[in-house]
């Protein structure tokens, strides 16, 4: 967390009267009690809300925090004396006042994003486009209100050379204060529809009150086909970078979309030269917010080559998504934080990509804020349905309820409120289903969510599908034009997941999967997986089901490929795909290099076999002081290629590197590469620890008990270990039948409770352990990490003597796997 403000210098800058009684660093702005992070450094401003802000001030102050922001003449309670007051006429303003002052203490280059849809999208999309050049802080999530944008500005630290920003308004006067506060240099103005009229008189007031945003920008980039005839006349003297289908006059004028299955390329001229792109989006509103990130990187200088790659990458947005499992073979989607018809539909597609269950539900509360009439809004719900071909429909909320007949679905059923639903759930029968949960906030669909949900003992494995994302995409971005990539998933993706992993992955356009085994292969298969799956080790008794689900061996021995050419048979009339592995100094699965020559004979007189590639495995390609090793593999590896392609008289994928050969070895590349552990957010090589990269997984149990304990005595099996003073531990729920190795005990390994490591006492457990937690607060059922992206998997390592891929790859299946796409 970058520098901040002390308390005084805070109460200076709000010019406030104030009672502080000990000066404090502030680095966290709170508005909501429920997300305290770091209590001591969070000033906590007291805002209206459903409940009135200070009344949440005696439960805030008993869980440490001391520092508050309080409107003139409320009530402070006596017993807090030693808390810090800030007194203010209003708070909101004075929030919005300190993120203005906290702004103007930076000169950088400043985006603000406004429309009626598409904000939090465009604002993604740019982030993906430009924070490969430059240091960006964006709006986190959403938030773009009267409190969001002054948190969201609250992030901006000297290192930063860009802010992206969303400013959303619903009533008139308040865009003049998100743009004092925001002080945008650039604007881009998004999708202007209907939504969230009810604020305004009319189209023309909301347009005009929305470009108040911009009236100090140097740049203003907007589509001029999309944006309504008022939109020219309010701009005068504004600098604007145009987008449009009808006008050459444009900026950036679009003269063709095609739309491809799962893709649209886009032909446009900009400058006088002929672009195109493509993204991999073929929804309307996806398409005219890529033409608004294109055209704003443009502007900004971006070099159009670059660029049109990236724009290949761009990642599906979405609020918050979790995919859990459910009871009785289910899956749940929990969308429960918003809705209206776009993230509907941005939530109606990622439940189409989950292929694991034929049955889609569907439980939908009322859509608040469409600015469209109801009848008209539930018919257009009712059309996305039908579309995305969900099977039943549950409808919450007293509208969608008077909406029933709109919808033409086989099963459907209402309910008036939630619980009402409640009460029903068990005759709903939720079995064998994917069911997505997609409600307002005040819905409170997470209680249905947790009945839902999969009860387990509660240690969890969390799988940030986001960072996958990342992870994916910064690979991806150094890899050179053309280059193939062969996403590595074996061993359930180095333990953190099975067709959840591999659907990204085949969401994401990797081009190959690889699996060790035939039935891990099987298992995607049946889950949806359509990707070529190369599976490692392929065995000898498995080659029908390996046929059947379109698998494709790794051969790496003669006795190997002379089975399987038999298997398959000389009349088999399409010849079936192999790999061939090498072997060039690794010494465990491949053909030798000087046995090119045989091999390439017996794959002549076996046309029924054809090699789709070639490939070799580095040995320590990660280390600098085998450098000299890699290369000769390399070299020797290129060498064999030469050969059997000569020999066979046809081309085939040549691929070499791992993940660490990928960014230490730019000219290993070749054809193809296998990405492995770095797809996880771990890099391995020695001397290039890269930070773009985020680990993915979090592993995180809590305390059933916590005991206190004296002097001397003994903690855990076979009296390994004891206090040496009096003091405190806490039983968890986490083993070695868990994964957490036993040799973490006594001492060896640390877990982090409330942002305090705790050593662990005494042996590990089979499927618990102790703590030390003499010096930490702490409580019963309180959050336990083991590890997550503070407490990394690679310190665990350490610890143990091992390396990452085993800390990973051990976290046992019992471990409930959660994955988040935020
Ligand atoms: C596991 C594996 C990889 C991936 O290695 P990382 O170091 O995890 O990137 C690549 N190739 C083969 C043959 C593998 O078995």
């Amino acid at each position: 967390m970058p520098g901040r403000y002390s308390i005084q210098k805070i109460s200076e800058i709000l010019g406030a009267k104030r009672s502080i009684a000990q000066d404090v660093a502030i680095e966290h702005l709170l508005t909501d009690s429920r997300r305290i992070s770091n209590a001591a450094k969070s000033l906590f401003f007291a805002l209206d809300g459903k409940r009135d802000g200070h009344s949440f001030i005696p439960e805030l102050y008993a869980a440490g925090v001391f520092n508050f922001v309080v409107k003139e003449g409320c009530q402070i309670p006596q017993e807090l004396n030693n808390a810090n007051f800030i007194v203010v006429k209003e708070v909101l303003p004075a929030l919005q006042q300190l993120a203005a002052f906290h702004r103007s203490q930076f000169d950088l280059e400043v985006i603000a994003i406004t429309g009626s849809n598409g904000k939090t999208v465009v604002k993604e999309w740019l982030y993906q486009l430009l924070s490969l050049d430059k240091n960006v802080v964006r709006s986190p999530k959403s938030y773009n209100s009267q409190t969001g944008v002054p948190l969201s500005l609250w992030q901006i630290d000297a290192q930063n050379e860009l802010g992206i920003f969303e400013a959303g308004i619903s009533l008139p006067g308040e865009m003049e204060r998100l743009e004092a506060m925001i002080k945008p240099t650039i604007g881009v103005l998004t999708h202007f529809a209907a939504a969230h009229d009810e604020g305004f008189i009319n189209r023309n007031e909301k347009l005009k009150e929305k470009l108040k945003l911009f009236k100090n920008v140097h740049l203003l980039v907007y589509n001029q086909d999309q944006a309504p005839e008022e939109t020219a006349r309010e701009l005068n003297g504004l600098k604007t970078f145009t987008i449009s289908k009808k006008s050459k006059q444009a900026d950036l004028f679009v003269l063709e979309q095609e739309t491809f299955i799962g893709k649209t390329q886009i032909n446009a001229v900009f400058t006088g030269k002929k672009l195109v792109c493509s993204i991999p989006f073929t929804d309307e509103a996806s398409v005219e917010n890529a033409l608004l990130c294109w055209a704003t990187a443009l502007a900004l200088g971006t070099n159009p080559e670059v660029l049109g790659r990236r724009m290949e990458t761009l990642n599906a947005v979405s609020m918050r998504l979790e995919l859990k499992n459910g009871t009785h073979n289910c899956s749940v989607i929990d969308d429960s934080y918003n809705s209206d018809i776009n993230s509907l539909e941005i939530a109606l597609n990622f439940l189409e990509r989950q292929k694991q269950h034929p049955k889609k539900t569907l439980i939908l509360s009322d859509i608040y804020q469409s600015g469209l009439k109801s009848d008209e809004l539930y018919k257009q719900v009712s059309a996305l349905i039908q579309q995305k071909k969900i099977d039943r429909l549950i409808g919450v909320g007293e509208e969608i309820s008077e909406n029933e007949q709109a919808f033409q679905i086989q099963e459907k059923h209402f309910f008036p409120n939630t619980e009402s639903l409640l009460k029903e759930l068990p005759q709903l029968q939720f079995r064998d289903e994917t069911i997505l949960l997609k409600g307002s906030r005040s819905f409170e669909f997470e209680r249905i969510s947790r009945i839902l949900s999969q009860k387990t003992h509660e240690t969890v494995l969390e799988i940030n599908l986001n960072a996958l994302q990342n992870n994916l995409n910064h690979y991806k971005s150094i890899l050179k034009p053309g280059v193939k990539l062969m996403a590595m998933v074996k061993a359930f993706s180095y333990g953190s997941g099975s067709f959840e992993i591999a659907g990204i992955l085949q969401f994401n356009k990797v081009d190959y999967l690889a699996v060790a085994y035939v039935d891990e292969g099987v298992a995607l298969r049946n889950a949806g997986i359509t990707l070529p799956i190369m599976v490692l080790n392929p065995g000898f008794t498995a080659f029908a089901e390996l046929v059947q689900h379109q698998l494709e061996p790794e051969i790496y021995s003669f006795n190997l490929l002379e089975r399987y050419a038999s298997f398959i048979g000389q009349k088999s009339v399409i010849p079936s795909p192999i790999h061939l592995k090498i072997d060039t100094g690794m010494h465990r699965l491949g053909f030798e290099t000087d046995e090119a020559e045989q091999l390439c004979q017996v794959l002549k007189n076996n046309p029924q076999l054809q090699v789709k590639s070639v490939f070799s495995h580095l040995a320590a390609s990660g280390s600098a002081k085998h450098d000299e090793f890699t290369r000769q593999q390399f070299a020797a590896f290129q060498q064999v290629c030469r050969q059997i392609e000569t020999t066979l008289g046809y081309a085939f994928i040549k691929h070499i590197a791992n993940t660490s050969a990928i960014s230490r070895f730019p000219e290993m590349q070749l054809d193809m590469v296998r990405l492995g552990i770095g797809l996880y957010g771990i890099d391995t090589s020695d001397d290039q620890q890269s930070n773009l990269l985020q680990p993915v997984a979090a592993l995180k149990t809590s305390i059933s008990q916590l005991k206190k304990v004296k002097a001397g005595e003994t903690i855990g099996y076979s009296r390994n270990d004891e206090m040496e003073k009096d003091g405190q531990i806490a039983t968890v729920r986490i083993g070695y039948a868990d994964g957490y190795l036993r040799v973490f005990g006594n001492g060896n390994g640390k877990m982090l409770i409330n942002g305090k490591l705790a050593p662990t006492i005494g042996h590990i457990s089979m499927d618990m352990c102790m703590l030390d937690v003499s010096e930490i607060e702490v409580e019963e059922d309180d959050e336990v990490i083991v590890f997550n992206d503070q407490l990394r998997i690679e310190t665990l390592a350490q610890q143990a003597g091992t390396i990452p891929y085993e800390i990973l790859t051990n976290i046992s299946q019992r471990v409930k796997r959660v994955y988040f796409y935020e």
